[in-house]
């Protein structure tokens, strides 16, 4: 247990660490803050263009965003806590895998550790700076840190498997069907993480909100979501089991960055309408259209021939599923004719519990506080 009630041996800070009030930096240091502004009351929180000091987190508006910052520190993983070793004797075995499966393998690697960064920048570089609420703000944080272990993740995974590194991480420069994608994306950001960037017009409002989409709702929410089925479908057939055991736990992580991502963009929604405009809706559909068919070539490319329990057709039916689910969560008609989802063993996997999952791992204890030594 930790012990904060002996305060006497704190020893005395050395005289040139004592605040004088009198010096310069203090003095601008105390300009820089409002002294008058007042405290922060519900009502003067907003999601976007908001002048209430976003230092008070509390009171609290949106209890939302405040429950997934906790369930994000509930689901606390790490790669290195998985066991690799299956994976490694199946990956060098001559005959365990197929050339087919070897390939989707790795593509689908190469898709994931760059795609981790690329949504870890957009976070702390566009949207954490336009997002001017502190709640939100601390789930984006904690949002950060998970992409920082996913991004490990991937590091691990090609450490273990002896995989050539630059290979995986040049793969959304060098694979056209990836670089499509990343590309698509990145030019959704473009305009935020341009220092000059303020949100405050309907425009540059809606430029925003084509951000959250484009990243929550297609990168997280659709692209990552065939990613996942592609290796928790060979899990299901033993292949690969250590990978796709961090599939899951990434996974979990995603739905809920995509819930959150979802519950931002309702929230912007509800509190400017004006944005929310029936040709701004139709451009966010094509978006997700878009999105879709550009999943539908990377699936072909990765899958050429298909294997047991998996294919391009497969992957595209299911992006189908996702992109209308997608759509109603926004309050958007679907783009897609009805489609069944394919992979119903998908959702199941969504809602893992982190003590019990279908590959029977270990239950890890986390150092706390009260094993830490000060001494
Ligand atoms: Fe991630
Ligand atoms: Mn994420």
């Amino acid at each position: 247990m930790l012990d904060w009630s002996d305060t006497t041996t704190i020893p005395r800070p050395p005289e040139a660490l004592v605040p004088n009030p009198d010096s310069v930096i203090e003095k601008i240091g105390r300009d820089l803050i409002d002294r008058s502004g007042g405290r922060v009351s519900i009502d003067d929180k907003a999601m976007i263009n908001c002048r209430a000091d976003v230092n008070q987190l509390l009171p609290l508006k949106y209890k939302w965003a405040w429950e997934k910052y906790l369930s994000g520190c509930n689901n606390h993983w790490m790669p290195t806590e998985v066991s690799m070793q299956a994976d490694i004797a199946l990956w060098k075995s001559r005959d365990g895998l197929t050339e087919d499966e070897r390939r989707a393998i790795k593509r689908n690697l190469g898709f994931f550790a760059a795609s981790e960064s690329l949504v870890a920048n957009n976070i702390v570089l566009a949207i954490y700076r336009h997002l001017t609420n502190p709640e939100c703000r601390q789930y984006l944080l904690r949002q950060s840190f998970e992409e920082a272990v996913h991004t490990h993740t991937f590091q691990y995974i090609v450490e273990s498997l002896g995989l050539d590194e630059g290979e995986l991480f040049n793969m959304y420069r060098e694979v056209p069907s990836i670089t499509d994608k990343a590309a698509w994306a990145l030019e959704h950001t473009r305009h935020l993480d341009d220092p000059g960037f303020k949100t405050g017009t309907p425009e540059s409002d809606q430029a925003f909100l084509r951000d959250l989409v484009a990243f929550y709702v297609i990168f997280e929410g659709m692209w990552f979501y065939t990613g996942f089925a592609q290796i928790l479908s060979l899990g299901r057939r033993n292949k690969m089991v250590g990978i796709a055991e961090q599939y899951q736990y990434i996974l979990r992580d995603e739905s809920v960055h995509l819930n959150f991502g979802i519950d931002v963009i309702n929230q912007i929604k509800i509190e400017n309408p004006h944005l929310w405009t029936q040709p701004f809706q139709q451009e966010i559909r094509a978006m997700i259209a878009t999105a879709a068919e550009l999943e539908a070539s990377y699936g072909r490319d990765t899958m050429p021939r298909g294997f047991l329990g998996l294919n391009a057709a497969l992957c595209e039916t299911y992006m189908h599923f996702i992109a209308n689910r997608r759509c109603a969560q926004l309050g958007l008609a679907r783009v897609f004719d009805e489609a069944e989802n394919p992979f119903p063993w998908m959702s199941e996997a969504v809602d893992l519990k982190k003590e019990k999952n279908f590959f029977e791992t270990r239950v890890i204890e986390y150092q706390n506080g009260g094993a830490l030594g000060w001494e």
